[in-house]
């Protein structure tokens, strides 16, 4: 007997004594180096319909599930060559009643036969089954049945550990938030799944697509993609959401921001986080701003790196003296004489250079930093005033700027009182400027603390005129004694008639009303002759001078 004829009678024996035991769950096998099978027990075999004498390969082959196929092969061909320890693999098979089961293979190459190979079969179709349940709970998103965002962190840190380039992109429908107030969870969930069909039917050939958080969707690709390709892609989905819109009776414009990013940035992988944090700031300052695309750069790292410094170091600037005020001059315009100046703040880092306040105070409104800027700018003001009065014995007066934050504030009056009184100087020396939109609110607060300032003697100007939608209404119902005209509005003035025939009617209203008229942003002699044609009381503008530091506004005389 040779050792192969040896081989298979210990085989059948063992054959003989495994049939003895009702072993339906798992199989027993065995596979010569001509790729002939021999199975161990015919109960597990039999409901693959597959004779239990003896098997080829190929019989066995044909069962796999076709996506699992090319895999079993290749990888039994790397088993047959090189001696490799225990291998575990699963699979699906088809079984007699035409169902796919899962199998899982274990085998062990024989190094005393050659080609040996030898191995178990397990059913473990309940145990997959509970795992793709798990897997769903873990990585499916209820409503959409896309993948979540773990799965997508999986996913990415897979490919930051494989070094795998690729493309994230960010596609915020938030706008649809307010909906749920007045629509309702399930309204919403029914609108998520039309614009998830939507989403599937444009970017699944190009992305693998997630939602992220609620209204985020998320896409990956392992290519990079150009700001053109995703711009097509978005507004695609623009339109076939609007077209949703309409099916759904709503009256809402689509409102999509995205942002992408590519992986890796300057040769590095960032972690899940990092990456994260970064688009998601980059999608805060895209609503900041009218457009509805924004791939991240450095450029945009910078900016909101700005802005973060800004929205975190107001006080700390404030108390470090970084922030201090600039005076620019209003001038009489019918003779060399000087109203006085405007008080305008500025913000001088030494990282950040100059930072504007159409940068910071926005900011400084959102974060209430702005009450400690007001008071702050009110006390330098009134120190200039009573400085500059004394220096110059003249009788000048200065404007700041007020926001609402501000004048809603219940202490404003009392502050604003009680520094003139600090300083020894008249409230009429002071003049608080406000803008448009603020009337615009309807806010009777406010109204009765301007009120109060103006019987208290303090002077009051709406400012920037002609960039809001005030009407001559709310100017002669607001307690204010001066109009400032926006520099937009001067510059139209001197092309179209009809602004210059208004703005000189309502100069002409204003000093009936014992209000007086400023024109801003004069920065020529024609904007200046155009000014005194409409009769307008003050100029402000580069033409007679930019805003000074203290010591340049207290050697200011006139013009
Ligand atoms: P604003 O009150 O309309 O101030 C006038 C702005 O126009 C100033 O800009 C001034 O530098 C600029 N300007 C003056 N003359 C000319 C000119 O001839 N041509 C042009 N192109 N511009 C001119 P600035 O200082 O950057 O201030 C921007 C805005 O920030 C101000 O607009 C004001 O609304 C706000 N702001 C400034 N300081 C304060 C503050 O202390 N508190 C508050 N709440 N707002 C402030
Ligand atoms: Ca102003
Ligand atoms: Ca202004």
């Amino acid at each position: 007997m040779n050792s192969k004829d040896f081989f298979i009678h210990k085989a059948n024996n063992f054959k003989e004594r495994i049939e003895q035991f009702d072993v339906s769950h798992i199989g027993f096998w065995e596979m010569d180096s001509d790729s002939n099978v021999f199975t161990y027990n015919s109960k597990f075999y039999k409901q693959f319909n597959l004779d239990a004498s003896g098997i080829s390969l190929d019989d066995w082959v044909q069962l796999i599930h076709p996506d699992d196929r090319t895999k079993f092969v290749n990888e039994l061909k790397e088993h047959k060559t090189f001696d490799a320890e225990f291998i575990v693999s699963d699979y699906r098979v088809l079984n007699i009643e035409g169902h796919y089961i899962w199998i899982e293979e274990q085998r062990k190459r024989d190094i005393c036969f050659d080609g040996q190979i030898l191995g178990t079969h397990r059913d473990i179709t309940l145990l997959k089954e509970n795992e793709s349940d798990l897997y769903s709970e873990v990585y499916i998103d209820n409503i959409s049945k896309l993948p979540n965002a773990k799965k997508l962190i999986k996913d990415l840190e897979d490919d930051f550990v494989d070094e795998r380039s690729g493309t994230l992109v960010f596609i915020d429908l938030s706008h649809l938030n307010y909906m749920l107030t007045v629509y309702g969870q399930a309204f919403i969930d029914s609108l998520i799944l039309e614009a998830t069909k939507i989403i599937n039917n444009i970017f699944a050939s190009t992305f693998d697509i997630y939602r992220f958080i609620p209204f985020v969707f998320s896409f990956k690709a392992n290519q990079s993609i150009t700001e053109n390709q995703l711009e097509m892609l978005c507004n695609q989905l623009e339109s076939e959401l609007s077209q949703l819109n309409i099916a759904f009776e709503l009256s809402s414009e689509v409102i999509y921001k995205a942002v992408m990013m590519s992986f890796p940035q300057e040769e590095s992988f960032p972690t899940c986080e990092d990456m994260f944090n970064r688009m998601f700031l980059t999608l805060e300052e895209l609503k900041d701003r009218k457009g509805m695309l924004s791939v991240y750069t450095n450029s945009v790292e910078k900016r909101i790196h700005r802005k973060m410094f800004i929205e975190t170091n107001l006080i700390k600037a404030l108390e470090d003296q970084e922030i201090y005020p600039v005076y620019q001059p209003i001038v009489v315009s019918s003779e060399d004489g000087l109203l006085g100046f405007e008080a305008l703040c500025r913000w001088n880092n030494p990282n950040w250079g100059p930072i504007y306040p159409d940068e910071f105070i926005v900011v400084a409104e959102k974060s209430g930093a702005i009450i400690r800027i007001g008071k702050f700018m009110i006390d330098k003001a009134c120190s200039f005033i009573h400085t500059y009065n004394k220096l110059n014995k003249t009788d000048i007066s200065v404007s700041i700027n007020v926001s609402v934050v501000e004048l809603s504030n219940p202490g404003y009056f009392a502050y604003l009182r009680s520094t003139v009184d600090k300083y020894h100087i008249k409230s009429s020396n002071l003049i608080i400027e406000i803008t448009e939109s603020l009337m615009l609110d309807d806010n009777t607060n406010v109204l009765k603390q301007l009120g109060k300032l103006k019987a208290d003697g303090f002077g009051i100007a709406i400012d920037d005129f002609g960039t809001g939608y005030s009407s001559i209404n709310t100017i002669f119902s607001t307690p204010i004694t001066e109009l400032k005209i926006d520099r937009g509005v001067m510059l139209k003035i001197s092309s179209q008639t009809i602004v210059f025939d208004f703005i000189k009617s309502l100069v002409d209203l204003c000093h009936k009303n014992n209000i007086l008229v400023v024109a801003e942003g004069i920065e020529d002699n024609e904007m200046m002759d155009i000014s005194l044609k409409l009769n307008m009381d003050y100029l402000q503008g580069y033409k007679f001078s930019k805003p000074l530091i203290l010591d340049k506004a207290l050697e200011f005389i006139g013009h």
